[in-house]
């Protein structure tokens, strides 16, 4: 049997390269990684501009102004955000400024609109006076390119593309970012028991098809697409005839039958039309669970019951998803939290618990953990790992979880 860890580094390392890059619109990118180091292609910002609203000034003829010393000056230019000073500022002068518009040429340093009175009588000057109670500050000046210089690295390769990512890429004016392409993914449900038409009546003995759902959605929200939905019933041939059908897929999740039972037939069929790298994992829940190759997609067999499906898809296919998809942080984050109650345990197993955080990091089990339980599924925020060589946690305990959204 394969430790976690084991299991892990063994799925991780079958992807040798990301999938093949594609451009993808800007407003498409969010949670894409991207394929390959971002330069800058100009400076950000792309003009030396004011931090604050106010009167660009030279620092020579303003260094006596103080609060008790007003020092009164034309007010020679005004320059909003948007414009482009038509004309150096000389010394003797202020420009009326406002936050963002470019510095005027001879400017060194901007007085804050606070630091100021603008005068009501204008003495026959149109644009009228101002008098500065501070000398002002160059700090108040955003140099071109401080934020970032052309040339510089933006964003490393396989860096997952959030608002601030974008945001940057859509400042340098990119329209296009090369990303790996999203893998393509095909789902097959096995059991005689299942219906997958939310419309039709049950007949006895038939439960629905909630792993298959479940399923597209995590390969959704972990960057996959599916692209084929199957099912077969618990027949030998039924099982191989529609690992024969999905095709065109990079990783292929089956859900159900990979146990030991009469009626369990994916580990069988696996080993006689692709490749089984191992079985059976040190875990809870989700101890049977297939991964191998079949054709030219990584085939993950994941165990029937809802809960323990989607953890295993959560603790391994997830972070494969990611890697392939190019993102050089695949895992979930790991933190620790704080056990509001007492958390059973036996030892033998890493075992996955789902519970809910309030927000000082304290979990709470979403209720018994039987991995027929979807309910216990529903507001899990993190899963917490119980180590397999301990026994019973008390309330109190800290212990390490991953974070899921
Ligand atoms: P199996 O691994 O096939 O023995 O299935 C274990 C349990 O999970 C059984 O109770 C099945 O009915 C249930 N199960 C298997 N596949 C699904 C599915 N797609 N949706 C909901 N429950 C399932
Ligand atoms: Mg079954």
């Amino acid at each position: 049997m394969q430790s976690y860890d084991e299991a892990l580094a063994q799925i991780l390392g079958s992807v040798t390269l990301p999938l093949t890059t594609e451009l993808v619109p800007l407003e498409q990118a969010r949670g894409r990684a991207v394929a390959s180091d971002i330069w800058a292609t100009c400076d950000l910002p792309p003009f030396d501009n004011s931090m604050v609203d106010g009167y660009a000034v030279r620092t020579a003829s303003v260094g006596s102004a103080s609060e008790e010393l007003g020092l009164s000056l034309p007010i020679t230019m005004e320059i909003p955000a948007g414009s482009w000073p038509t004309r150096t500022l000389r010394a003797g002068e202020a420009a009326r400024i406002f936050t963002g518009a470019p510095i005027p040429e001879g400017c060194d340093a901007v007085v804050m609109v606070e630091d100021t009175q603008e005068s009501e009588e204008n003495d026959g000057d149109e644009a009228g006076r101002v008098t500065l109670r501070h000398p002002g500050s160059g700090g108040y000046i955003r140099r071109r390119g401080s934020d970032i210089a052309v040339g510089a690295l933006a964003i490393p390769a396989g860096t997952t593309l959030r608002a601030g990512e974008i945001g940057l890429l859509a400042a340098l004016g990119l329209s296009e970012i090369p990303c790996p392409r999203r893998p393509r993914v095909g789902i097959l449900s096995t059991g005689d028991e299942l219906i997958s038409l939310a419309h039709t009546p049950l007949s006895p003995g038939q439960i629905r098809d909630s792993n298959g759902p479940a399923l597209a959605a995590a390969i959704e929200e972990a960057g996959g697409l599916v692209v084929q939905r199957a099912h077969a019933n618990d027949m030998p041939e039924a099982v191989a005839e529609a690992f024969a059908k999905l095709s065109g897929c990079d990783v292929i999740l089956s859900s159900g039958g990979v146990s030991v039972g009469d009626h369990d037939h994916v580990k069988a069929v696996l080993e006689a039309q692709g490749t089984l790298s191992f079985w059976r994992i040190a875990i809870k829940p989700g101890k049977p669970l297939a991964f191998g190759t079949l054709g030219d997609a990584l085939f993950f067999g994941l165990p029937g019951n809802p809960v323990s499906s989607l953890v295993t898809f959560e603790l391994f296919v997830r972070p494969l998803l990611q890697k392939l998809a190019g993102h050089t942080r695949c895992l979930r984050s790991q933190i620790t939290v704080t056990l509001a109650a007492p958390l059973p345990h036996a030892p033998g197993r890493r075992e996955f618990v789902r519970a809910s955080l309030d927000d000082n990091l304290r979990a709470t089990p979403t209720g018994a953990q039987g991995s027929h339980r979807t309910s216990s599924m529903v507001g899990a925020d993190v899963l917490i790992i119980a180590h397999e060589a301990h026994g019973d946690y008390p309330a109190g305990a800290t212990l390490p979880a991953l974070l899921l959204r």
